[in-house]
């Protein structure tokens, strides 16, 4: 089947789809100068060929609906359609706007309600809603700590520490807020690096950007002793919860001395999400930083909800209240979960990451070998494997009807794979990964021309990746 055939290419002179009547008379409304004289060059086909074209083209996406998708950090789980249907009610999508709060009540509440629950499930005193992504989220976090020792007369505090185990976008967005990254070395165990720490907190320390569990997939056990050592530097602890389904249920970031904390509504939370879509980026605080928190707050007004503002504030960080409907499906989410299944949630998705570390270990072990959380960071040992890289056993993957792990990522690990199944597979799915993996293993041995030519059953073979991202050809 040709699937990639563009449809000018198709095209056969004479074949249309709707055939419109000819105008009986001219318009009143046009002038024959804006008429066009000369038909466009446009593709001439039915519209049946159209429908196949496009069908078969949406059909070539690798997707959550069609295979298994463990893009580590991505959390490419199941969520609910009727979430979807919910959120698409029109009371809420034909909500203007500027609507008079008296008119949006049921939204407000909704935001409200969902504000409140994500603080008690965290153990902060409140959470902004603004933020569209989880990066805008962290920003927001930073500008919250700058206004915090701003208040304090502590504007001296410029730097963030971060630690190499850090997601990515932790020392871009500190750059973004105006502070200085100062990157600090994790220890032999994956974890952060108590005495390193402590050699690069000083008066000049605004915040330690922690992303928890870290990009090997681990706890930083020592969570408590460092939130202590933060404090004590007068500097404030940042969490990165984007993958929240670590831990939801099980334990609340506020009781560690976690003074900042984002979550990623569209992981955790179950917003779909990829290729740029709206997400939300929630970001909840203690008590003693809250006034600093984006305007305009929802807030309960006797039996009815309105909008409050605090002089305090650091601003409004997006337009209106938000992506509101996300915040609608993380709604539905809350309310469809209580404290057990919450905890269910965490450790299935901690379950199946050690499941798949446990299968693999002999064939391509796990960088730090302990127990992991939502996610394993897998590596391989090129010479047994006769050159075969990560590259290869990711591309090959597609060829076994799978979705290629998140590679070369953390940074600190060699030929990385990092594994995220997330809570809503199955062991029955999780198995047969396993098996394409033991699979794409023995062919490394035996056969390495196959892995290294992957992949092979996909109708683009494999591509110059670099070129594909600076160079896109979208068009013929
Ligand atoms: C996804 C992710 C982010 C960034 O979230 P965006 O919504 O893509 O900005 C930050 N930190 C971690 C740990 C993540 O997994």
């Amino acid at each position: 089947m040709t699937f990639n055939t563009l449809s000018i290419e198709k095209s056969v002179p004479g074949k249309r789809g709707i055939k419109f009547p000819s105008a009986q008379k001219p318009s009143k409304y046009l002038k024959a100068s804006s008429m066009r004289q000369k038909t466009p060059n446009l593709p001439q086909l039915s519209e049946f060929d159209v429908i196949r074209h496009f069908t078969n083209l949406s059909r070539l996406n690798y997707s959550l609906d069609t295979h298994f998708y463990p893009l580590g950090s991505c959390t490419m789980k199941y969520n609910p359609r009727a979430y979807e249907v919910l959120a698409g009610l029109e009371n809420f999508t034909s909500l203007h706007p500027f609507a008079d709060v008296s008119c949006a009540q049921g939204t407000l509440e909704i935001m409200y309600n969902l504000e409140r629950t994500l603080s008690e499930l965290c153990g902060f005193e409140e959470f902004t809603l603004q933020p569209a992504a989880g990066a805008h989220g962290e920003w927001t976090g930073v500008l919250v700590a700058k206004a915090f020792h701003a208040a304090n007369k502590d504007a001296a505090r410029t730097e963030v520490i971060v630690p190499d185990t850090a997601h990515g976008t932790n020392p871009a967005t500190a750059n973004m807020g105006g502070l200085s990254v100062i990157n600090i070395k994790s220890g032999p165990d994956g974890c952060v690096d108590l005495d390193e720490l402590k050699k690069h907190l000083s008066p000049k320390t605004a915040l330690v950007m922690l992303t928890v569990p870290n990009t090997a997939g681990l706890f930083e056990k020592d969570i408590k002793k460092i939130a202590e050592v933060v404090h004590a530097a007068g500097a404030l602890l940042y969490m990165d919860g984007a993958n929240f389904n670590a831990l939801i249920g099980l334990a609340k970031p506020g009781d560690w001395g976690v003074d900042i904390l984002h979550l990623n509504m569209h992981k955790t939370f179950s917003t779909p999400h990829g290729g740029g879509g709206p997400g939300a980026g929630a970001v909840g605080v203690t008590k003693n930083l809250a006034k600093f928190l984006p305007c305009p707050k929802v807030v309960k007004d006797g039996a009815g909800f309105k909008f409050a503002y605090d002089k305090n504030s650091i601003g409004r960080v997006k337009a209106f209240y938000g992506n509101a409907a996300v915040l609608v499906k993380a709604y539905c989410y809350v309310r469809q979960h209580d404290e057990n299944t919450f905890k269910e949630i965490s450790e299935n998705a901690v379950l199946n990451a050690n499941y798949i570390r446990e299968k693999l270990k002999e064939i391509f072990p796990a960088y730090f070998d302990k127990t992991c959380m939502h996610e394993c960071v897998l590596t391989i040992d090129k010479e047994k494997l006769r050159g075969v890289k990560t590259l290869d056993v990711a591309k090959r993957l597609l060829d076994y009807g799978f979705y290629a792990p998140t590679i070369y990522f953390p940074l600190i690990v060699p030929e990385a794979m990092m594994i995220e199944p997330t809570e809503t597979e199955s062991k029955d799915t999780l198995d047969k990964f396993i098996e394409a993996m033991k699979q794409i293993f023995m062919e490394a041995l035996q056969t390495p021309a196959l892995p290294a030519d992957a992949p092979r059953c996909t109708p683009v073979k494999r591509i110059d990746e670099v070129s594909a991202a600076r160079e896109p050809n979208l068009r013929w």
